[in-house]
């Protein structure tokens, strides 16, 4: 299935948009969907987060968008974070476009500021349905000359009540708009959504097969973007391999990490399809030859590579699909050697480490990186071991004498402990061995903020005085309540847990239960499944309503629920705290939190 962007019948705009965010090859997802959208048919798209749907929808749409200003295309989303990410990605896609505007238009941002924007008539318009709907209500967005309609993480709007505003803008977009349908599940809902206002959609869905992926330790980290250079040095630090393969998914990726690298003192070098083949050749015969300790490369540069002996392959980033993680570990324990597999996951990736786990069946092992003090720990035993060696190795006469020279010459009483000057041996060589840097555990840029157990009162909080969401999940999917430490004081929402909480962490928002906020913090019910997972990245530095939250179990008994009627499971009453959604109160208070 392997392909080219150029092959997809892009212009050379949008092609050169591409080049400059250095996607070397289109994924799976994107070689199906491009030359069907590009085609003009309706589609329903089955593709995650991190598969790089979002260029999948996009650049199709972006080829329809004429130099008109008028709103030519929209993209809904379910949530903010997500359609700034969104609206970003296609601004970058369309850099050489010098005549289109991107617009995201969000709740929580102003909405005078949004009527300046929409006034000047930017042709894709990225949004939430809400406060689409808004403008829509307000006549500030029209929709009559709309080409093409995008729903992204369809399931997710859904599940989060957003049904009856996607209907009404897509009764607003012309019959002859396409529309296109991305969604990571199929439940039946979007069956319908996709039966109602799809016309013969072609159905876009990488076969997932059943990979087998080879027996060796494969392990991951879960880390936050910005911490992957550290991340890696550490591990490369910690594990001293002989050589290693980094894979990065973009040509520029590849290009900084190995600066990096260079920079930091390894022997590393990079390996993209902008190479000239002698430039290739140069850098495969230093790996070869064990000039290079480091070499990073893309998937497309790694596939020529014939090196039996790399020790790891480190995934700087996840890769797209499952095929690639096969091919990418099974270039470490080759010919008999052990090798070891290594992977960076962020928040959002998580779904992708989970279908790699699912369809290859490996099971791969969540570490924790080595801190500064196990680094530091790791550098002094190694030179001690050296030190131990090289005594065991016999008399060291010629050496002695220099010390007694040097301790005869500059402390000629014998004022200083042989100790002190062992000391500062080891000093000089941990440093010299490392390229002079010097660790200071105390502060450690991977560090995560210290969990907590709940304190007594705030369990005891918890009573009726608290505002909550209804719970969604069906009885028998287990469930654990997490503690989230921010409450009403701080104008929570039930809406803004929830995104937090699936947006961050990239799980489906129908995996949140039961929401209760209390006035200094809510306690959330999320399935068993994930919960763990949800600890770890809500703790690793995320804000909601301004506040750097924290997150642990929560073990109190439950509070008591207020009784609800049955239909008020999926559509909350008005003077039930509200999930976003078609509500009067969220839109009048103006306090959207999506
Ligand atoms: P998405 O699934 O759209 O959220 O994309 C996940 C990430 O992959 C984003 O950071 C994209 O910029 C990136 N991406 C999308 N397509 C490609 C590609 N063909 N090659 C490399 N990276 C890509």
């Amino acid at each position: 299935m392997t392909t080219s962007f150029a092959a997809l019948g892009l212009s050379p705009a949008l092609l050169q948009g591409i080049e400059d965010l250095g996607f070397e090859e289109p994924s799976p997802i994107q070689t199906l969907a491009v030359p069907a959208l590009l085609a003009g048919r309706d589609a329903v798209g089955q593709a995650q987060t991190g598969t790089g749907k979002t260029a999948a929808f996009g650049l199709p749409l972006l080829e329809r968008m004429g130099p008109e200003r008028r709103t030519q295309g929209i993209v809904l989303c379910p949530t903010r974070e997500l359609a700034i990410q969104v609206a970003e990605e296609l601004g970058r896609l369309a850099v050489h476009r010098k005549d289109l505007r991107v617009l995201p238009v969000y709740g929580g941002q102003s909405i005078e500021r949004q009527f300046r924007a929409l006034a000047q008539g930017p042709q894709v318009i990225v949004g939430t349905p809400g406060r689409i709907i808004d403008h829509l209500h307000r006549g500030t967005l029209h929709l009559e000359e709309t080409a093409v309609a995008v729903l992204d993480e369809a399931d997710e709007m859904l599940d989060m009540g957003f049904r009856e505003d996607i209907e009404e803008i897509l009764e607003k977009t012309p019959e002859n708009c396409q529309r296109v349908l991305f969604s990571a599940t199929m439940p039946p809902a979007i069956r319908a959504l996709a039966d109602r206002f799809l016309r013969d959609p072609e159905v876009l869905a990488v076969p997932h097969r059943t990979q087998t992926a080879p027996a060796i330790e494969q392990v991951y980290y879960e880390v936050r973007q910005h911490q992957k250079g550290e991340a890696l040095c550490r591990l490369l630090d910690a594990q001293n391999f002989r050589k290693a393969l980094v894979f990065c998914s973009t040509k520029r990726g590849v290009d900084d990490v190995t600066l990096q690298l260079q920079r930091r003192g390894y022997q590393a070098d990079g390996l993209h399809g902008n190479l000239s083949q002698g430039q290739r050749d140069r850098v495969m015969g230093r790996f070869r030859e064990e000039g290079l300790d480091v070499l990073v490369a893309t998937d497309v540069a790694a596939r020529g590579i014939d090196v039996d002996d790399v020790d790891a392959v480190i995934n700087y980033d996840i890769p797209h699909d499952v095929e690639s993680y096969v091919h990418r570990i099974g270039r470490t324990g080759r010919a008999g050697r052990e090798g070891r597999a290594f992977t960076f996951v962020t928040a959002r990736e998580h779904f992708r480490l989970r279908d790699i786990m699912r369809c290859t069946k490996a099971s791969i092992s969540r570490h924790q990186l080595p801190t500064l003090h196990d680094l530091h720990h790791l550098r002094t035993a190694k030179v001690m071991d050296e030190v131990l060696e090289t005594l065991a190795a016999g008399p060291q006469e010629r050496w002695i004498a220099l010390v007694e020279e040097f301790l005869g010459t500059h402390f000629p009483e014998g004022r200083i402990a042989s100790r002190d000057v062992a000391a500062a041996l080891l000093k000089l060589l941990v440093r010299r061995d490392f390229g002079g840097q010097d660790i200071d555990p105390g502060h450690d840029p991977l560090a995560e903020a210290p969990r907590r157990a709940p304190r007594a009162e705030e369990r005891r909080e918890s009573g009726s005085d608290t505002a909550r969401r209804p719970p969604r999940r069906h009885s028998d999917t287990p469930m654990t309540r997490i503690r989230i430490s921010v409450g009403r004081a701080h104008s929570v929402k039930p809406g803004m847990l929830v995104g937090a909480i699936a947006g961050e962490c990239g799980i489906p928002g129908g995996l949140v239960g039961a929401i209760d906020i209390a006035p200094r913090f809510s306690v959330v019910e999320v399935a068993s499944s994930v919960a763990e997972e949800v600890l770890a990245i809500l703790n690793a530095g995320v804000f909601v309503c301004g506040t750097k939250i924290t997150a642990e179990p929560w073990l109190a008994a439950p509070p008591p629920r207020k009784p609800h009627a049955p239909g008020a499971r999926r559509r909350p009453s008005s003077a039930s705290p509200q999930r976003p959604g078609r509500s009067g109160g969220r839109r009048a208070s103006g306090a959207q939190g999506l």
